[in-house]
């Protein structure tokens, strides 16, 4: 890989995808799954292209709780293999993108005297599991312990709590990690690039048409597999693989939704965050120090609609509060949020309309009920779909995709592992993601970001620590360096402002409207990220 900062611009990644002969594998969704996929292949020296109809980590993966984390609750659900996997992953990504994942202490207030020795065991269990890739080890703490690193605790009744570790990382920017290794390697990846087609040859799959969202332009590409990572949205891509006038095929996906309500750091100062095993409908809670915030989550609610900027239900933002009030002694209210955002979760239902998979089995997905492991399912066309899972076990979830691909005889067999010791784009120590967003979640790439006009001009500070914010500089890195098209792509993706802080997102987006039309030369809009914050600003 060169040294040079990696520049990636739109007009020769254009020109390279007309040009492209025959590709191994095209990946379509530019989400944690299919960056994942593209970074492992490519790893392995297969020719990739990867398309996002929208921006890397638009869809779920910008929307998730921020927790590199074996699922302590999938632990209490018996589900041992899940978290183990999980756990070996969670080093591995902690190893390999330091600058973005990083350990943090969470702490479990406990109110009744058989709650500390309830959690405390099952957390010991949960170390035992991770074994020497442990983060810290499970402690028993007193009232005043607790009190001490959760300062705003609700301390009536407060008996106890104990203190475990896991992880937090920043999800949108470590996609864009993902993406941007994975092209320093020689992939071809691409937003703003939805697929429109499959190509189909007597009943198999040879590739995909694309159309490049900002001109319109179609784009053949041929591929001797095609993976399907579209999150929720995999069941429309399943439904362009059937002859004309064959019935739709039966959806796989079920989707569930996830809300997070953002405040202000002052709702839980300190650097731990607080976790509440069961809630009220028995459920887990997250209060989570996230750059500069904290992060109140999350819900699950299924919903029948696969929006691309769901809302949040009023129940969801009154359960949230509730919860909240009920573990810290000042209650956030409404007035006090400053972002709410939506996940979608893929929940995957059994499947019977696909072919025979390269293990001989019948296709369906390996799951009797809703699951939330991943699911891979190779149809008779030799369409890949793989979705579920949770973005910490993205890497283990691509090398399956590739074995399921390599077994079906769709790529050529190559070993598995070459992503295990693989640092991303960055990759350094930084410094806690609790930390108003700054230079230091650049990593080693923070020299390139100063070296760039407008490196001292803040558009945007932190109020609350007066640190970290948005610079004129990290405008133009977007642009230059990380595939930036739109206001949204900058200030939802790039930095993190409309889940920060929406109401200041929408005041940033005039000025960086004016900042990436002149790096990329052309119109760019800021009124329709306003109408979005808007949204992330309004709390039914
Ligand atoms: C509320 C919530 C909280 C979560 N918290 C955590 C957590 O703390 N830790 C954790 O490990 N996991 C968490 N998860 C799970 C994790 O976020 C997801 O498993 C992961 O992000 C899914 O990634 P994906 O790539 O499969 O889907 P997505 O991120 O949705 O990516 C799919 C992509 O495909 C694109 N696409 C769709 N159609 C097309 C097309 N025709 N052409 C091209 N592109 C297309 C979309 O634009 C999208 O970008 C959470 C999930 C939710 C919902």
């Amino acid at each position: 890989m060169s040294s040079l900062p990696l520049l990636l611009e739109r007009p020769a990644l254009l020109d390279r995808l007309a040009a492209s002969a025959p590709w191994d594998l095209v990946v379509v969704g530019g989400g944690a799954t299919g960056l994942g996929v593209a970074l492992d292949a490519v790893a392995r020296g297969f020719s990739v292209v990867l398309l996002e109809a929208e921006d890397f980590a638009k869809g779920t993966s910008s929307r998730a709780t921020k927790l590199v984390h074996g699922g302590v609750r999938y632990l209490a659900q018996g589900n041992v293999g899940l978290v183990r996997e999980a756990l070996v992953e969670r080093s591995t990504l902690l190893a390999n993108a330091p600058h973005l994942a990083q350990r943090l202490p969470f702490v479990v207030p406990t109110y009744r005297r058989w709650e500390q020795p309830f959690y405390g065991v099952g957390l010991k269990l949960y170390d035992a599991l991770a074994g020497a890739r442990g983060l810290g080890p499970t402690e028993w703490l007193s009232a005043r312990r607790t009190a001490e690193l959760l300062p705003t605790v609700a301390r009536e009744g407060l008996a106890g709590g104990v203190r475990y570790w896991d992880g937090q990382f920043d999800d949108a920017r470590l996609a864009l990690a993902l993406a941007r290794t994975a092209a320093a390697r020689g992939a071809l990846v691409l937003n703003h690039m939805p697929v429109v087609g499959l190509r189909r040859e007597a009943g198999r799959i040879t590739g995909v048409v694309a159309e490049d969202a900002e001109s319109g332009r179609r784009f053949e590409l041929a591929a001797r597999c095609v993976v399907n990572a579209t999150g929720v949205w995999v069941d429309a891509v399943r439904d362009m693989d059937r002859d004309a006038g064959a019935p739709s095929r039966a959806p796989m996906v079920a989707p569930s939704q996830g809300v997070h309500l953002v405040v202000d750091r002052a709702f839980l100062p300190g650097t731990h965050a607080l976790m509440v095993p069961k809630t009220s409908d028995g459920r887990v809670l997250f209060a989570v120090p996230w750059l500069g915030k904290t992060i109140l989550g999350t819900t699950d609610t299924p919903r029948d609609d696969l929006a691309r900027e769901p809302a949040p239900f009023k129940a969801e933002v009154d359960f949230i509060l509730g919860e909240a009030a009920r573990y810290l002694a000042r209650a956030p209210s409404r007035a006090d949020v400053r972002s709410v955002w939506v996940g979608l979760r893929p929940l995957v239902k059994p499947a019977s309309d696909d072919g025979p998979d390269g293990e001989g089995g019948d296709g369906a997905p390996h799951t009797k009920a809703l699951s939330r492991e991943h699911t891979v399912v190779v149809g008779r066309s030799g369409l890949v779909t793989v979705t579920g899972g949770k973005w910490t076990t993205y890497r283990a979830m691509a090398e399956d995709v590739l074995e399921r691909a390599m077994a079906r005889g769709l790529l050529p067999r190559r070993p598995a592992g070459a992503t295990l010791r693989l640092p991303l784009l960055g990759a350094a120590a930084g410094r806690p993601l609790g930390e108003p967003p700054g230079e230091h979640g650049y990593g080693s790439e923070a020299a390139v970001l100063r070296a760039l006009p407008g490196a001292t001009h803040w558009l945007w500070r932190d109020a609350e620590s007066g640190q970290g914010g948005l610079s004129e500089a990290m405008v133009r890195f977007a642009a230059r360096h990380e595939m930036a098209r739109t206001v949204e792509d900058v200030l939802a993706r790039r930095c993190r402002l409309l889940f920060l802080d929406a109401r200041e997102a929408a005041r940033q987006a005039g000025p960086v409207a004016a900042l990436l039309g002149e790096e990329t030369g052309r119109g760019v809009d800021a009124g329709s990220f306003v109408e979005l914050a808007a949204r992330y600003a309004s709390v039914p």
